[in-house]
């Protein structure tokens, strides 16, 4: 089998890789690339491969990296089916259809501005409407099921651990008499991830398509985690503040109202406190995913599974209250009495969260709690990073509340988690594809599968293409059209350079601001004023450049 990595390659975003069989072709994955600029504009990029000819879609997971494409592909001609977990196809139901209406939005954003400087107008990516018309394609899987989409082509999804329905690919194809198997990791969890079970153990594969996200680095405070929360809830609550948790929609809300619920189970003291206080959850998304997380206990580990049994659901306590309509959302903050507010977005950049922040970030009673990654330029990082002023919704905002943040929830697997899960093959890959991660984690987590566990590994650039027979991988290099396409993506890195240097520019702004505020002698001011006229000067010799 020909596999090309098409997304996922070098960077955590876009996952997307092409299988060739000969007779077949498919798909594991058709992420949206996210982030910077560069990586954006990926996703509008005319596709290396003819949609009409891809038989069928292996979908790993619902996270929006791994499937936020599946309509653009569907949109351009694909009509096979897409065979994914049922929690992950139940999942995209309401994520892809929100994705797309994001596409439409920014757009529309992108649109007025073009009108005005009298550019032509552009299409968004995909709309809600083809991301409905998608859903149609998908065809459910349990886990454990041996399923054939095509001759020659045997297929199992394994539990992943990641998120609801998160799976592991495992694909056999047979050539004559002869059978190899590849593994396609996904995504994967970590031990003890809230209401999921724990990845699933592989035993042998000839081949491994391994996500590295974590590669480089462990997770602190994951023992502690609950006790974190539960003691910063308690002190907020009792000087009379809210606690605002930004989480993502899918996942990590769910983990968190799992979380407050056992705590109430376990401590008299806790149950108290939140028997007397409302917590939030104020993301229609979140609650459509809470919902979903719901109707599929049969994802559900064993703590979760002892707690249905026992008439206490998972995602349910006293006071627990589901706010879907703007309205619900702005009469929280008109509340006389302390309450906790778990909103996406996780980054703090879109979403009811902003609202919340410019109700609670300038009092000094209240908490915000930082649970999930916030990626540089981010609100999130920006409140995470000690700012003592933000700007939210064009106005400034000071930053008084008390910011915390906790590392243990993450929906990966860190570094040791990888090791471990790699070392119960009985049967090693004879190489490793290293994927899914930011190239430091990848090259560190290379280094240490060759030295501890001696398996050959590769760490393949987007467009890469190697041919995996039974005995020997066989480089086929990259093709002309992906060279192309990886020359583009050099060149979007000088975008990404200015969007940064913009960004660096606006902090310094409000940090000399602050700074003129303070007794800074008059030989340092003339030292920056200086260095100010420095930075003009290299501006204007950039732009006299082109
Ligand atoms: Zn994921």
């Amino acid at each position: 089998m020909k596999v090309t990595f098409l997304g996922a390659a070098k960077t955590v975003t876009g996952s997307c890789f092409l299988c060739e069989t000969g007779r077949t072709s498919f798909l594991v994955d058709m992420g949206l690339f996210q982030g910077n600029a560069a990586d954006k504009m990926l996703n509008d990029a005319p596709l290396s491969f003819d949609p009409t000819k891809i038989d069928f879609v292996l979908l790993t997971h619902a996270h929006i990296d791994h499937s936020g494409r599946i309509p653009l592909l569907v949109k351009k001609g694909f009509k096979g089916k897409i065979y994914t977990h049922k929690a992950t196809m139940d999942l995209c139901e309401i994520m892809l259809p929100d994705s797309g209406y994001i596409q439409e939005t920014e757009t529309e954003w992108v649109n007025r501005k073009r009108i005005r400087s009298g550019l032509p107008l552009i299409e968004p990516l995909y709309t809600y409407m083809d991301a409905q018309k998608s859903l149609g394609s998908f065809s459910p899987v349990s886990y454990n099921e041996m399923i054939s989409p095509a001759p020659g082509i045997r297929v199992c999804f394994k539990d992943a651990g990641h998120i609801l329905g998160s799976s592991i690919i495992e694909i056999w194809i047979k050539h004559g008499d002869v059978e190899t198997k590849t593994v396609f990791t996904g995504d994967l969890g970590k031990q003890n991830t809230a209401i999921i079970r724990d990845p699933s153990i592989i035993e042998e594969a000839d081949w491994l398509v391994m996500e590295s996200t974590y590669g480089d680095r462990l997770h602190t405070e994951v023992e502690g985690r609950s006790d974190k929360m539960a003691n910063i809830i308690a002190r907020t609550v009792r000087r009379g503040g809210n606690v605002l948790i930004p989480a993502f929609s899918v996942g990590r809300t769910q983990e968190m109202i799992y979380d407050i619920n056992k705590r109430i189970a376990q401590s008299e003291y806790f149950r108290s406190i939140i028997n007397n206080t409302k917590t939030f959850v104020d993301s229609p998304l979140a609650i459509n995913a809470t919902a979903i997380f719901m109707e599929n206990p049969q994802c559900y580990d064993m703590e979760a599974k002892t707690f249905l049994e026992s008439g206490d659901d998972p995602l349910q306590f006293p006071g627990l209250t589901f706010t879907m309509s703007p309205d619900e959302s702005k009469e929280i903050n008109n509340l006389d009495k302390p309450c906790i507010i778990i909103a996406a977005s996780g980054m703090c950049d879109a979403g009811r969260i902003k609202h919340h922040l410019k109700h609670n970030l300038w009092r000094p009673e209240s908490s915000v709690v930082f649970v999930g990654y916030q990626a540089q330029g981010s609100l999130g990082r920006r409140i995470l990073d000690g700012n003592k002023k933000v700007k939210i919704f064009g106005e400034s905002i000071d930053v008084n509340a008390n910011i915390e943040s906790i590392d243990g929830f993450s929906a990966h697997a860190d570094q040791n988690e990888l090791l471990n899960w790699v070392s119960n093959f009985k049967k090693k890959p004879k190489k490793i594809f290293i994927v899914h991660g930011d190239p430091d984690a990848q090259i560190e987590f290379s280094k240490l599968l060759e030295s501890r566990l001696n398996i050959d590994t590769v760490i393949p650039d987007r467009g890469d293409s190697y041919d995996l027979t039974a005995d020997q991988s066989v480089y086929y290099g990259v093709t002309q059209e992906n060279k192309d396409l990886n020359n583009e993506f050099k060149r979007l890195r000088l975008l990404d350079r200015l969007y940064e240097a913009d960004e660096e520019i606006s902090s310094m702004v409000s940090d000399v601001y602050d700074l003129l505020k303070t007794d800074i002698s008059d030989m340092d001011v003339e030292r920056l004023l200086q260095m100010s006229k420095e930075i003009e000067a290299s501006i204007k010799e950039f732009k006299s450049a082109f």
